[in-house]
């Protein structure tokens, strides 16, 4: 039927929300962003006239030098600028920020860790790259300008119009007119006067596309090497090839965040209006008092991300006055401009009118289109903030929203209730519709409530389980208690699980949004449980334990995946479908012949080549490598699995309400394991690399009737230096099993298993599909 083809398709489990907001960065010494003292006073200057003179920059009559050579070095990339010329481009408020190169010259980039060397070679054949260029276009906010001036002698001369082409056609990959977005930490230097070590260069390749080169001073990875991908919504785009922090060093473990040098709002009072029209839509206003705070001095201008299709109305500061902000048309970013620049410790409370097209409506569902992006946030995503959140919504229509639910009222044909986070929390989201509530109150488990809209099902068609919100709500109350067990308590007062049209789940503090798919049917190869599963192990793993960076983002997601699996096996007791699964995974890790990324690369593993990387890697692979952990720390002879609970048990309640790290993690299995896994964690974290291996056996008759079992191993599509310990069955006849694990390294590997009391019927070698492998039984002869 139409209302399922008119629903936005994305993602299943597109995760914890706000995580895909990527941003970056840390308090490195060595990038500061301060304020240049002689800032002029730029209150006369709109965004819009900022704009639109760096739009219209061009070269300047009587600044351009002649060149033979002059060498830029900027961390891991090298101008060298061969014959040709300079042109400094006209000045933004009082300082040039811009020049344009034409002529010859040679681009090289080292990336300066194994992991980017290996992600250069797949986007590019190479782990250095040496290319030729005709022109290059120079944004900065650092010392290039006076670099070039000492260097070269500016002089006169009448610009051709070649350089101004230049600039236009570089800028198109930064600016979009419509919207008059633009790179918002470019822009926040020119809008600010900023000087730092902001850097950006947009390279003609002679023979290929342009690259674009960024040192950013805002994000912990700093550095970033771009190229082109053809027509993505704005007219170009662009995709990061390369990210490391400057002067990277192997294997960025000091990664501890994304971004430095932002304004913060720590507290948000929200008081929202959904008001149905005549036709049934839903529209939105919200009133919104955030309070900005800052660590390092920044501003005037700040920008925060809002969703492209909210306008704002008003906005004033706390006295009352006008405050000056600035949102394009359908732009993603709202810009404040404070009254002067923030200093560490201050707060300036901004009180913001907006409204907008959020809600679509779909018969009888609602579709909140941003689920996150509803309200101002800093463009980190993921900063703690508490919220008060007031919603008048139209009476009837049930609403579920983050925080305790402190009161709620109905007058007329609206009800009132209002939601107070008890702690600062990462993100808010709301959900409403035309749902029945359906509770669960158990004994040990928070009260959880379902919200369904039931009755919109019938117009689905289709297949249709009974018992819906029965299925589902047993799913989540069952798993919310298992993890409950072995992760450990939950700090929320009562979860909801809502039904959204979408095709996929998000979960947040204390509720989680579930697809409208799991509530219509459930599947037969245990995905759906796993699914549900999936969004509740959230509140432990994303929720409760926060991520570090992107890089560590399978701590939230393989971690979800693997605890739904987990769930799978134990409470819904089905050993078949938890390996089924795991199988299936594996086969579609195993697909990816281009050379696909490392766990480590996060969201990086999806491309314009290979839209899935993210999905397969970091969900998937992620989720493998929890449960090679599990099978490693399992007591073969008694199948007790006390270590890996202990682990996650006691990551778990050291991390709960912080960020942690794959390093933290490490750290914490190597303690229940009581041996150093860092080779584990270079093969499957910052590794590529899965083993084949081609197993032949022999048993011989041994003194006292016993038997002498000999493996032979061939380990293939890995290193010399790969080694697992792979678990081995023996089936002994008379329903005895003997069980051992043997350490497998090098290319061939002979090894000889205890003595057994009987010759074995079959072995099952890698059993437990303990390792991530591909297994080929083969002849002892061949
Ligand atoms: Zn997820």
């Amino acid at each position: 039927m139409a209302v399922v083809r008119s629903v936005p398709l994305r993602a299943r489990h597109a995760g914890v929300a706000g995580a895909l907001l990527l941003a970056m960065v840390l308090p490195s010494e060595r990038l500061s962003a301060q304020l240049s003292p002689e800032t002029p006073p730029s209150n006369e200057v709109s965004y819009e006239q900022r704009f639109d003179e760096l739009r219209e920059l061009q070269a300047v009559p009587n600044r351009i030098a002649q060149v033979t050579k002059l060498v830029l070095k900027r961390d891991a990339g090298q101008f060298t600028f061969g014959d040709g010329k300079f042109y400094l481009l006209t000045p933004i408020g009082g300082h040039t920020m811009g020049a344009v190169f034409t002529g010859y010259g040679v681009f090289s980039f080292s990336p300066p860790t194994r992991v980017e060397q290996a992600t250069l070679v797949r986007f590019k054949k190479t782990k250095t790259l040496e290319v030729p260029f005709s022109s290059v276009v120079l944004l900065f906010a650092d010392s290039t300008l006076a670099e070039l001036e000492s260097k070269l002698t500016f002089g006169p001369g009448q610009p051709a119009s070649d350089p101004r082409q230049r600039f236009k056609e570089g800028i198109d990959y930064l600016a979009h007119d419509d919207s008059k977005s633009f790179d918002p930490d470019l822009m926040a230097a020119f809008l600010n006067g900023e000087s730092s070590d902001l850097f950006y260069a947009h390279i003609d390749r002679q023979g290929g596309g342009p690259l674009m080169f960024m040192l950013n001073p805002h994000e912990i990875e700093g550095v970033t090497l771009s190229h082109r991908v053809r027509h993505v919504g704005w007219t170009r785009r662009s995709e990061v090839i390369s990210r490391f922090a400057v002067g990277g060093k192997d294997r960025d473990t000091g990664i501890t965040g994304e971004r430095v040098h932002q304004a913060a709002i720590r507290r948000y009072t929200i008081a929202t209006t959904l008001k149905e029209s005549g036709s049934g839509d839903l529209s939105f206003t919200a009133n919104a008092k955030l309070d900005i705070t800052t660590e390092s001095p920044i501003g005037p201008w700040v920008a925060f991300s809002l969703f492209e299709k909210l306008r704002v109305d008003s906005a004033r500061w706390e006295a009352g006055e006008q405050a000056t902000v600035f949102k394009g048309k359908d732009a993603s970013l709202l810009w404040v401009r404070l009254d002067r620049p923030l200093q560490p410790g201050e707060t300036r409370i901004l009180n913001l009118s907006y409204h907008g097209d959020l809600i679509d409506r779909y018969g009888d569902f609602f579709f909140i289109k941003s689920s996150a992006e509803w309200y101002p946030r800093s463009l980190e995503g993921r900063s703690l903030a508490t919220f008060d959140l007031t919603y008048h919504s139209p009476k009837g229509k049930l609403l579920a929203s983050v925080g305790d639910q402190v009161e709620t009222a109905t007058a007329g044909r609206m009800t009132t209730s209002r939601w107070v986070s008890p702690g600062p929390i990462r993100n808010a989201a709301f959900n409403l519709g035309i749902f029945k509530d359906y509770q669960i109150q158990e004994q040990g488990i928070p009260p959880v409530t379902v919200l369904i809209s039931e009755d919109a099902h019938r117009l689905l068609g289709g297949l249709r389980q009974k018992n819906m919100k029965e299925t589902v709500g047993s799913d989540i109350a069952r798993s919310l208690r298992f993890f409950q067990h072995v992760y450990g308590e939950l700090p929320v007062k009562r979860l909801f699980a809502t039904e959204i049209p979408g095709a996929h789940g998000e979960a947040f503090p204390g509720m989680v949004h579930l697809s409208m798919w799991t509530f219509q049917q459930t599947d037969h190869a245990g995905e759906d449980e796993v699914f549900r599963a999936h969004e509740v192990a959230h509140q432990w793993w994303g929720v409760g334990v926060d991520f570090t960076s992107y890089h560590d983002q399978w701590l939230s997601e393989g971690f979800s995946d693997f605890s739904g699996l987990w769930y799978l096996q134990t409470v819904r007791k089905d050993n078949a479908r938890y390996f089924g699964i795991l199988r299936r995974w594996r086969t579609r890790i195993l697909e990816r012949h281009e050379e696909p990324g490392p766990v480590w690369l996060g969201y990086r593993n999806s491309t314009s080549k290979d839209g899935n990387g993210y999905d397969v890697t970091v969900y998937k692979k992620g989720a493998w490598v929890l449960h090679m952990l599990r099978i490693m720390m399992l007591d073969l002879k008694s199948m007790n699995e006390d270590r890996f609970t202990e682990t996650m048990r006691e990551f778990y309640g050291t991390y709960q309400g912080k960020r942690a790290s794959t390093e933290d993690f490490r750290r914490i299995a190597e303690k229940h394991i009581g041996a150093d896994l860092g080779w584990f964690f270079d093969q499957w974290i910052y590794g590529t690399e899965i083993p084949t291996y081609r197993v032949a056996y022999r048993s011989d008759p041994a003194e006292n009737g016993q038997y002498r079992v000999k493996l032979r191993v061939r380990q293939e599509n890995v290193g010399e230096d790969f080694q697992m310990y792979v678990p081995v069955s023996l089936d002994l006849g008379n329903n005895q099993v003997a069980r051992v694990r043997v350490k497998v390294r090098g290319s061939t590997s002979e090894i000889d298993l205890p003595l057994m009391p009987s010759k074995p019927k079959a072995i099952r070698f890698n059993d437990l599909d303990g390792v991530l492998a591909e297994v080929k039984m083969v002849d002892w002869r061949e």
